[in-house]
């Protein structure tokens, strides 16, 4: 009999069409997001699922799941996974890295210069009819071209913005658990240094880091306290590796310039200080939304789904000593 796969939310129909030719599929084809409890009811006679950052795969959630097999996020990242839950029932975790690198390092691109250079607020000045003349002194902002960026976590994407900032003439700072390859430090211009010392000297601070526990508000008040007061903080990880609470208060009390967020700590809810802040340039995690790698990302988590079902080895699994 073939096994059963439930997709938890719309999906791009690439998907769709790998997973019919080996499973029987109980498609939930719409933007909503099942709760725990829906979910897990959905989950009672599923073999696989194919789920999304906003699902809530609790352990509860796996725990309740007697038949599942394989979890495949359309997503890098996964903290809305319980992966030690799911290794210990030897449920096979797997995630979509690498086709979506470069779309999140251009995304971070323009974010910073957009937070930088004042891209939002130009625009609707312009669109207000409020741009009578040039003026030498209208939205100003700040030097990008030849400044320091610190890249917290330098794995694919934060290797991939260190890439670009070439381009820019910049330094690069980063901070990680792990030295790079010396070739891609040497290749990338990239120095390696401890964060307070990263928090000091750059000029713009982009988060790469996934969200763990000891990743959870990596950035709070002591990190915004030691960062200049003419650097932004640029965020297209996850929301709660910066304590959000902290940063309206730095960004109100001016002891950082600015910040651009992609993400946020209890998304699609922002704190409420950030919408009357001037200074930030806020976008609702867009980071991947790129329709080929969208497609993509939904393409390979089915590839990989259907792997683990028909007993192969899936591409990119996150747990991979179930496997063994
Ligand atoms: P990756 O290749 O695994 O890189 C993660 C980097 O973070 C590695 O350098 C890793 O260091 C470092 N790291 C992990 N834990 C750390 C810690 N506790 N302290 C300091 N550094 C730590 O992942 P990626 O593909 O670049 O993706 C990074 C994150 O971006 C994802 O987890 C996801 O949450 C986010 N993301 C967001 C969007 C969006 O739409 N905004 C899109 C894609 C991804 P080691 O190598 O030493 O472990």
């Amino acid at each position: 009999m073939k096994p059963r796969v439930l997709v938890t939310r719309h999906v791009y129909p690439a998907a769709i069409a790998i997973l019919q030719e080996h499973c029987i599929v109980d498609y939930v084809d719409s933007h909503d997001v099942l709760d725990e409890a829906r979910l897990a009811r959905r989950l009672q006679h599923a073999h696989g699922v194919v789920c999304q950052l906003t699902d809530p795969l609790t352990a509860n959630v796996v725990n309740s799941a007697p038949l599942l097999r394989c979890i495949a996020q359309i997503a890098v990242g996964h903290d809305n996974i319980d992966v030690a839950a799911a290794t210990a029932r030897r449920i096979v975790v797997t995630n979509t890295p690498g086709v979506l690198t470069e779309a999140t390092a251009d995304l971070t691109w323009a974010l910073l210069l957009a937070t930088a250079r004042r891209l939002p607020a130009a625009e609707q000045f312009l669109r207000a009819g409020k741009w009578q003349r040039w003026e030498v002194d209208l939205l100003c902002g700040a030097d990008v071209h030849g400044r320091t960026l610190g890249l917290v976590g330098f794995g694919r994407i934060g290797q991939a913005v260190a890439r670009r900032a070439r381009g820019f003439g910049m330094r690069v700072l980063y901070q990680s658990r792990s030295q790079a390859p010396a070739a891609i430090e040497q290749e990338l211009g990239a120095i390696r240094v401890p964060l307070d010392t990263l928090l000091r000297e750059s000029d713009f601070v982009s988060l790469h880091v996934p969200l763990r526990a000891e990743t959870t508000h990596l950035v709070g008040v002591e990190q915004l306290c030691a960062m200049k007061r003419s650097a932004f903080l640029i965020n297209t990880a996850r929301g709660a590796v910066v304590d959000e609470a902290a940063l309206v208060a730095a960004l109100e009390e001016g002891l950082i310039a600015g910040a651009g967020l992609d993400v946020f700590e209890r998304e699609p809810e922002l704190h409420p200080g950030l919408l009357a802040l001037p200074n930030v340039v806020l976008l609702p995690h867009v980071g991947s939304a790129v329709t080929s790698v969208r497609s993509l990302m939904c393409a390979l988590a089915a590839q990989d789904c259907v792997a683990v079902l028909t007993g192969e080895r899936p591409k990119h699994p996150v747990n991979p000593q179930v496997l063994a």
